[in-house]
């Protein structure tokens, strides 16, 4: 178990918080949606009412190391005060002269927001020099950016060789559900996954076919599944080259009493466009159609297995969700899911854009904040900006 923000003593402590306050911005610069911010209010609020001086930190965008005043973080200061209702100043740097004086000049209960860290190449580099000045700003670590947890970076892994360190809530929390999906799930557990690329997932599946019941195949890689199962693919996206790792997978499956479901039918098209003719098909895909959703007979299936199950893990969309005639396959099965008393765990990215935009994030037992966090989770992987921070005693 890893320390958390209850487990320290705050009062009068510069805390020094990692966030991830990486937010869509439009063209002039307003926050699209502010989701990233409010998931950290929690940890925020708890600080600065246990009497911390809080100091902010976040990288935004990609500047490669360079300063691009577009990826500057005044919108996120901006936003924050509004949301505590006092002036967050935001600093011109994330680290000297100027920013040790204003990070001397803190009193309890005050805020700042340090300016976006990969502006200095040495973030992404984990570079110590680099992270030992940022630990300087302050006496405890603190890190609730879980999107940025699979990767070691300064401001993630390497600061914590310097300060004592523990999870923010929303990092806690992350923890307690990849803890509990992937090492103590409550059975029969589901595993359900879509997406675009077989290859992406194939870590994944083999890691947590141990532990699984069922694993239910949506999206594009559903048609490398079904092309391994001799099924008619017509014109959809299949990976050739993964034909003989899928064998394998339901070779590995069958072993170990895993139930693999693959689609019974699809919403097929003659090219991919919002506005293209679709039409569901049975069974095999006829040639020049493109599997672009499951059908409502999957639909059906897909539900009769989640529906049995105490423990369910998704990560990637059923279908091409992002248009409307595509994404009905998956808004089914969040609103199947949505209903259900079991634990439901929403990997990140995509999956949970898709149920959100169904308007059920709140639910689910768990939507997580981190594409590539959560799947390197279920993946078994180490995670170095959670392994780095404190055990409890
Ligand atoms: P991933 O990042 O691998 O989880 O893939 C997510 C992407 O896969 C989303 O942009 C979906 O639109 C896309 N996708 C899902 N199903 C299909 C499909 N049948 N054909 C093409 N793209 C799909």
């Amino acid at each position: 178990m890893k320390k958390t923000l209850r487990d320290v003593d705050l009062k009068g402590k510069r805390v020094l918080m990692r966030a991830d306050f990486n937010v869509p911005l439009d063209e002039n610069r307003n926050i699209t949606d502010d989701s990233r911010i409010q998931a950290a209010m929690p940890s925020i609020k708890y600080i600065l009412e246990n009497g911390g001086k809080l100091v902010l930190m976040s990288h935004m965008g990609r500047p490669k190391g360079e300063v691009k005043s577009e990826l500057r973080l005044d919108p996120v200061a901006d936003r924050l005060s509004e949301l505590l209702g006092r002036t967050v100043k935001k600093t011109d740097d994330c680290l000297g002269e100027d920013v040790e004086e204003t990070v001397n000049a803190m009193k309890d209960g005050d805020v700042i927001l340090l300016e976006n860290l990969r502006f200095h190449k040495e973030e992404t580099k984990n570079d110590p020099d680099f992270a030992k000045k940022l630990a300087s700003l302050g006496d405890i670590f603190v890190n609730d950016a879980f999107g940025t947890c699979h990767r070691a970076h300064a401001s993630t892994e390497g600061v914590t060789h310097y300060l004592p360190s523990v999870a923010g809530f929303l990092v806690e929390k992350e923890i307690r559900y990849f803890e509990k999906v992937t090492k103590d799930p409550d059975e029969p557990f589901c595993l359900v996954l879509g997406g675009a690329k077989v290859a992406d997932k194939i870590p994944l599946i083999e890691n947590m076919l141990d532990k699984i019941d069922f694993l239910l195949i949506g999206g594009a890689m559903a048609y490398t599944f079904l092309k391994s199962r001799r099924k008619g693919v017509g014109d959809s996206r299949v990976e050739d080259e993964m034909l003989d790792t899928v064998d394998n997978i339901f070779k590995k499956a069958s072993e170990k009493n895993v139930s693999i479901f693959l689609p019974k039918d699809h919403v097929v098209a003659q090219e991919i466009n919002e506005n293209a003719k679709s039409k569901v098909v049975d069974e095999d895909i006829p040639d020049g159609w493109i599997g672009l959703d499951i059908g409502p007979r999957t639909v059906k299936s897909y539900e009769s297995a989640l529906g049995e199950s105490k423990t369910i893990a998704w990560n990637g969309p059923m279908g091409l969700f992002e248009m409307k005639q595509f994404s009905k396959g998956t808004r089914a099965l969040a609103e199947y899911m949505a209903k259900l008393d079991s634990t439901t765990v929403i990997g990140g990215g995509d999956t949970a854009a898709a149920v959100n935009q169904a308007g059920l994030g709140a639910k689910m037992s768990h939507m997580s904040t981190g594409g590539g966090a959560s799947l390197e989770y279920l993946e078994g992987k180490v995670l170095p900006g959670i392994a780095a921070l404190n055990d409890k005693e």
